[in-house]
């Protein structure tokens, strides 16, 4: 955030406009939302959808005082989850598709990691002088470089993959501990790749598993992007068991490897179920709106052996 503050602050004055999508980190949604518009700072924030070029064109077109786009590619899929009903709304560019209307906010879609075309979004706002900045943490610099896609800016939150150790939070007194996690970070990275991806597949086929949301699944829509844009998947894969909420935590709770936790991009893998966790406190519909259901689970993967984990959460699903 301390990247992310100061960046938005220098390139949009008073008066300015700035363009967003509904799913991003959190934390920068509430600072564009509620922190800017009383600078006088105008927000839209588009959905990321199949009809998203043609939203962003309509923005662009009705207006001529948009100076950012800036968004997160891949999306998190629970810590910037969607609009919560209860929050007030800016200025939403919402589809009406199925039946969603402004107040009700993207209805059922679970969080999965999205991916934005990075190039014609580019394009998109070059053409009409506008900068894009993207937020590149889930997906590591490892992964994907958005500076070669023709973004201007790029952001990552170094508490994440490149420090990698979950022991930081960055700030100043961090740097030397930066600098160590960045030596490995490439080794790092391509274990919480491989294992992500081969877990993916593995849950996937399980009996015991409903639906898994991870782009390197060609079942993904966000697939085919993935593909083109990145050089490896990312580690977080989300998923959803064959289980109520107890049957879940029983899941969770067996397993012995994963730390419960919020957070991602470290050594040791992390788990966590939102409905319990980041949702703690929500009401049923706030959670139904942001497509958070009770057996919804989210995990980083870390870089312990692929073979370990696979036992570990092999024998969690036997206890559901
Ligand atoms: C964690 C996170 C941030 C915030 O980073 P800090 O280092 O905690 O300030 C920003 N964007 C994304 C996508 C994140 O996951």
């Amino acid at each position: 955030m301390n990247a992310i503050v100061p960046t938005l602050l220098a390139l949009i004055s008073p008066g300015g406009h700035i363009m967003s999508t509904i799913e991003c980190y959190s934390e920068v949604r509430a600072f564009i939302r509620d922190r800017m518009r009383k600078m006088g700072i105008r927000s839209t924030f588009i959905d990321i959808d199949e009809d998203m070029e043609s939203s962003l064109k309509d923005v662009l077109d009705q207006n001529n005082d948009v100076t950012l786009f800036y968004a997160d590619s891949l999306t998190n899929p629970m810590l910037n989850v969607g609009v919560m009903k209860s929050e007030p709304r800016d200025t939403e560019q919402k589809k009406g598709k199925k039946g969603d209307t402004l107040e009700d906010g993207p209805q059922g879609d679970p969080p999965t990691l999205k991916c934005l075309d990075i190039r014609r979004i580019v394009q998109l706002h070059h053409q009409k002088g506008v900068l894009v900045c993207i937020d590149s943490t889930l997906a590591s610099p490892i992964n994907q470089k958005p500076l070669t896609l023709g973004v201007d800016l790029v952001l990552h939150s170094a508490t994440k993959y490149m420090a990698g150790h979950h022991d930081v939070i960055v700030g100043c007194n961090a740097a030397y501990m930066i600098i160590r996690g960045l030596k490995m970070m490439a080794l790092r990275v391509e274990a919480s790749n491989r294992t992500a991806l081969l877990m993916a597949h593995l849950l996937e086929a399980h009996p015991k598993i409903d639906r898994v949301h991870y782009p390197g699944l060609e079942s993904s829509p966000w697939h085919h992007l993935a593909k083109t844009h990145r050089a490896g998947y990312g580690g977080v894969v989300s998923f959803e068991v064959k289980a109520d909420l107890h049957g879940t935590m029983r899941f969770i709770d067996a397993l012995e490897i994963p730390f419960i936790a919020t957070s991602l991009g470290g050594c040791e893998s992390l788990v966590q179920q939102p409905a319990v966790m980041s949702f703690w406190g929500h009401t049923d519909e706030d959670k139904a709106n942001n497509g958070i259901s009770n057996n919804f689970v989210r995990f980083s993967f870390g870089i312990e052996k692929f073979e370990d984990l696979r036992d570990d959460i092999l024998q969690a699903l036997d206890r559901i």
